[in-house]
């Protein structure tokens, strides 16, 4: 029981933790974007989840899993190498149920097939509850799922690793893959000359039997725990995708040695390791030179993961805050009854709704792509813009949010000191702010009849709402100056918002015309907290943000 008399003072005044709820239950933006893009009847089951990882237990766990990060064990007592990470049981917890509801392959069928819709809508609504509460395991669990994408050029082994990849149960044993039931897949690409320009790779393969010999490094190589890895090296034939296995074929133990783990600002109960490859076994994934072409198809899907799992962090910074002020009174007031603070945090609110149905739209593209060629155009030109902003977002807003909550926002004890050291990472992996808005003006340029209908298709969907007009026009001059590139952010931004506005249209349509006022229409000040919106609106958000009681 929490004691509340100290001798020299009652404990008055302070919010109740918020935890034991149903993070499906009190989420109506996302309710209403399930039943938007297809998931109305995944209901039962998502809110099951939302009640396990709203769970006081859960949010403890995330806690502990880190407080106590994971620890890299080069050898063992006898000076053998062990080359393993050692991780808390609470992140052990996270991946065990996680894995259990399918987060980390839901979207396929046991054949390597995509699975049917809403399997990806579905999906997305428990990857962004798994990561309000702890990020760091998203990590594998994203890496599990997109991985699967570039084998489908390698049947005969995606065949074998299938069902390992489906299973629902976690197997963290460091054993070879063939005696496990389950496992899981990360991959590798940047190197300590580069990330972003992967074709610099300097990891050699040479051929040898049935696979290759991989000499060389990655320079960040995140859950090294994973079973078996997708890497890029420089094969015979030029840049050639791999699939690196922990152990050899014959059981013996994979040349992958750890140097060391990263000290990382955020993401910390998440091993982010830099590694060298010693002639380490691999399997051709691909044509020998086709290695950017074959992991692309990991890399789309795990930016769409980075958008979901940065409007993750900012819904629990929101939830967190709208908690906290409607029980601190400040000056004879509820917080959540002063002017200032509840625009502070409709406008908050505002791109929390604006981000939920955007990233839930994207998902249903994903869904409809292997029947619908407009869905598939619309995916290519929106994953990078969407992920751009969404994750460009996330760091500012949820420093407004923790600062709602005062001194406690800032303390390493509460939830949001964690989601602020989580918040930049989603846009900086995968393709930094940059390199998203370049791969947007790249769809433009390669396939501008394709993605000028997408643009045409958001500004029917949006055109009865204020600023739509504008900013089609704005977009259209701007992508097609002499000089995008320079200004291509602002294009990729405003590209975001109208289709954030398009989404919320379909999605909440109470919403999308404040949205389109307050973003499209009149932008608004640098801050959060500076939008122009009526009382009405701003009641209507705050009551959509979180339900009271
Ligand atoms: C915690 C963590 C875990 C990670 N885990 C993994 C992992 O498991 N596997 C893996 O392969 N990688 C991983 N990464 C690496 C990550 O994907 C890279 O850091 C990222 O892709 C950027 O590459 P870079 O660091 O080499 O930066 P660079 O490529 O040097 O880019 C630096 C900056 O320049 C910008 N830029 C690049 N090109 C241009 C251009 N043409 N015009 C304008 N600006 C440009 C970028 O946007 C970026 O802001 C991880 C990173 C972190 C932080």
């Amino acid at each position: 029981m929490t004691l509340m008399h100290f001798e020299t003072h009652e404990v008055l005044n302070q919010s109740p933790p918020f935890e034991d709820v149903d993070l499906y239950a009190v989420d109506r933006p996302l309710q209403d974007a399930m039943a938007a893009n297809g998931a109305a009847g995944e209901a039962a089951g998502l809110s099951a989840f939302g009640k396990n990882f709203g769970s006081a237990d859960m949010l403890e766990q995330a806690r502990l899993a880190n407080e106590n990060g994971p620890r890299l064990k080069s050898f063992d007592l006898k000076g053998f190498r062990r080359d393993i990470v050692e991780f808390h049981p609470a992140y052990h917890r996270f991946m065990r149920e996680s894995i259990a509801a399918g987060v980390h392959a839901s979207t396929w069928r046991a054949d390597g097939g995509r699975a049917p819709a809403p399997a990806e809508v579905a999906r997305a609504a428990r990857l962004y509850m798994a990561s309000q509460v702890e990020a760091g395991h998203c990590c594998p669990v994203t890496m599990t799922r997109a991985a699967v994408a570039p084998l489908a050029v390698e049947p005969a082994l995606r065949d074998r690793l299938m069902p390992k990849i489906v299973a629902r149960t976690y197997d963290p044993s460091f054993r070879p893959v063939h005696e496990k039931s389950a496992i899981t897949l990360g991959m590798g690409m940047t190197e300590k000359q580069g990330g972003t320009d992967v074709r610099a790779n300097t990891t050699r393969a040479v051929p040898d039997g049935e696979g290759y010999l991989i000499t060389g490094h990655k320079w960040f190589f995140s859950a090294p725990m994973c079973d078996a890895f997708l890497v890029l090296a420089q094969a015979p034939g030029g840049l050639t995708c791999f699939l690196m296995p922990r152990f050899r074929p014959d059981g013996s133990v994979n040349a992958l040695r750890l140097q060391r783990l990263k000290d990382k600002l955020g993401n910390r109960s998440n091993a982010s390791s830099e590694v060298e490859f010693t002639q380490a076994f691999a399997w051709r994934v691909g044509e020998e030179g086709r290695g950017v072409r074959t992991i692309i198809e990991m890399v789309q899907i795990t930016r769409l993961d980075c958008a979901l799992g940065s409007a993750g962090l900012m819904r629990m910074a929101l939830a967190q805050a709208v908690h906290h002020s409607r029980y601190r009174t400040v000056f004879q007031r509820k917080l959540a009854d002063q002017p200032m603070m509840r625009t502070v945090q409709a406008d908050l609110a505002l791109d929390m709704e604006a981000a939920v149905a955007l990233v839930m739209r994207l998902c249903r593209s994903f869904d409809r792509a292997e029947s619908d060629p407009a869905e598939v155009a619309r995916a290519r030109l929106l994953t990078p813009a969407v992920k751009y902003w969404v994750c460009k977002t996330a760091p500012a807003f949820i420093y407004e949010a923790l600062e709602c909550l005062g001194g406690n926002g800032y303390v390493e004890e509460g939830p949001l000191a964690r989601l602020y050291r989580e918040a930049p990472l989603n846009a900086i992996w995968e393709g930094s702010g940059n390199v998203m808005c370049l791969d947007v003006l790249r769809a433009l340029a390669r396939e501008r009849d394709a993605a000028m209908a997408v643009l045409n298709g958001l500004v029917r969907e949006a055109q009865d709402l204020p600023g739509t007009a504008e900013a089609a026009a704005f977009l259209v001059t701007a992508f097609s100056r002499r000089d995008a590139e320079g200004a291509a952010r602002h294009a990729v931004e405003r590209l975001a918002q109208l289709a954030a506005a398009a989404a919320l249209a379909e999605s909440a349509p109470a919403i999308a015309p404040t949205f389109a006022r307050a973003r499209l229409a009149q932008p608004r000040g640098s801050t959060y907290g500076t939008a122009a919106l009526e009382a009405a609106e701003t009641a209507r958000l705050l009551d959509r943000a979180l339900p009271v009681g």
